[in-house]
């Protein structure tokens, strides 16, 4: 049977040939996209729409189904012959390859081919995109005279009403898109070879993770143990390489395999089966802890679009703290929390409630300082009636993270990592994420950015709650995680 291409399958079989022919023969076989991934392409579709605006009086020549493209190669040849200005979704086909375009805007006698990416650099499958897209578009008959990616520019600074052209800036991409041309002839070739031909025998690889997480990671996957080289910390691309050299257990990584001095560190504790505690530079570290004691943990969201006054593209909004503050060691803590109402900018409310809940002394104890200290330097960029004593804040900040980051405290179990999800199981085994509705920041994030946009459809309620027990539990975990390392 002959098949025929898809821009989306092109890039799939780009990344992988196996992946195409997975998804074309076994789609049973395919993981469904997370709700994080379902996030993404829905802001992309936003930034898509927004974008239209810059090429005013196009005709829409989108699909009204995936499988009923024959419309829109109709519509788009009739917008075509009319010389409208711009055509939305223009879509053709050229030797049994499909491929829909954001925006054909008309230049002169020939068509500007423009993709629109809610992305704010040009990565290199945006090119490939872009160049699959000139092969069909000028190999259907339409001249195309340039390529533009148009990307979200994070210089941006909304005041006031969305200015979509300073939103969105454009790139020209022409030249790479025709030098990439025999390459991708050459590419269709061989893909539409593989989809009437056997499954391929492909090693899993680098590819697997990027440009994007392969769907079908569960099953080519299978073959690596519970245990595997890819539990090694920054193991990059070497991992590959030990485990199809046949080594593949963790335990079994040699002296001589060029491991740095922590991945050394960590086959050891992963052959003895019991933890690695440097109990001096513990100790020193849980001594130089100056109370009252807080503990605190942000959550935030970030869109392509800000969405208030004073906001660039993707920067972080805070919406949400816990805070659990200890006046002396292994006192009971109390708990002090904020989550914002959805609608309006929270910043200005959530800078004056953390300030008035912290203290005027003592430390503030945070999970990877980086992340805390970043956000309480941009409140403060943005707030300058609270940058004072906001910025007052940042000598405090202690990291929590760093006994388990510089290996003082290393256990087999936590894989490798240090984040607060992977030392609490270990260290306080009762406290568990997994027992929560939100149990992640990235699904926090999402959850809470729905209901900003006013497309959440649950039960909102509900979600706060699952909201504040998330994020209680955050500093609940940095309490009792410190109260282990007191006890060494
Ligand atoms: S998991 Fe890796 S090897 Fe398997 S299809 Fe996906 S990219 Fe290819």
């Amino acid at each position: 049977m002959a098949h025929w291409l898809s821009k989306s399958s092109y890039l799939r079989g780009w990344q992988c040939p196996k992946a195409l022919w997975m998804w074309k023969h076994r789609p049973d076989l395919r993981r469904p996209p997370s709700p994080q991934q379902l996030a993404i392409f829905e802001q992309g579709t936003q930034v898509g729409l927004l974008a239209q605006q810059l090429f005013p009086g196009g005709v829409d020549c989108s699909p009204r189904h995936h499988h009923a493209q024959e419309p829109a190669l109709a519509a788009t040849q009739e917008a075509v012959q009319r010389g409208v200005p711009a055509i939305y979704e223009a879509t053709f086909m050229h030797e049994g390859v499909l491929a829909a375009v954001d925006i054909l805007a008309r230049d002169g006698d020939g068509w500007t081919l423009v993709e629109v990416k809610s992305s704010t650099s040009a990565k290199d499958q945006f090119l490939e995109d872009c160049a699959l897209q000139y092969h069909v578009v000028q190999g259907a008959g339409t001249n195309v005279t340039g390529v533009r990616l148009l990307l979200i520019d994070n210089h941006y600074v909304r005041q006031g009403e969305l200015e979509v052209d300073r939103l969105l800036t454009a790139l020209d991409v022409t030249d790479e898109v025709l030098a990439r041309q025999p390459a991708v002839r050459d590419r269709i070739a061989s893909l539409k070879g593989t989809l009437n031909d056997a499954m391929p025998d492909v090693p899993i690889g680098p590819q697997c993770e990027s440009p994007y997480p392969c769907e079908f990671k569960p099953t080519c996957w299978k073959e690596v143990p519970a245990r595997s080289v890819f539990l090694l910390s920054h193991i990059g691309k070497k991992a590959f390489e030990l485990h199809h050299s046949g080594i593949r257990e963790l335990k079994d990584v040699p002296e001589e395999a060029g491991l740095s001095p922590a991945q050394r560190l960590q086959v050891s504790v992963e052959r003895s089966g019991r933890p690695h505690v440097e109990a001096g530079p513990i100790r020193d570290f849980v001594a130089g802890l100056r109370y009252p004691l807080h503990h605190l943990d942000f959550e935030t969201f970030a869109l392509a679009v800000p969405p208030f006054d004073g906001v660039r593209p993707y920067q972080a909004i805070p919406f949400q703290f816990s805070l659990h503050v200890e006046d002396g060691p292994g006192k009971a803590p109390g708990h002090l929390s904020f989550l914002a109402e959805a609608g309006g900018d929270p910043r200005e409310e959530f800078s004056n409630t953390l300030l008035r809940s912290i203290r005027p002394e003592g430390d503030i104890l945070v999970y990877n300082r980086s992340f805390e200290a970043r956000i309480i330097k941009e409140l403060a960029r943005d707030l300058p009636h609270h940058a004072s004593a906001l910025r007052g804040l940042l000598p405090r900040l202690k990291d929590l993270a760093l006994p388990f980051a510089r290996h003082w405290y290393l256990d087999p179990a936590m894989n490798g990592r240090h984040s607060i999800k992977s030392v609490l199981p270990v260290l306080v085994p009762e406290l568990r994420y997994t027992d929560l509705e939100i149990g992640s920041g990235d699904l926090a994030s999402l959850s809470f950015a729905q209901l900003m946009a006013g497309r959440y459809t649950g039960d909102i309620q509900q979600l706060r709650n699952a909201l504040e027990a998330y994020c209680t539990l955050d500093t609940l975990a940095m309490v009792r995680v410190l109260r282990v390392l007191r006890d060494i």
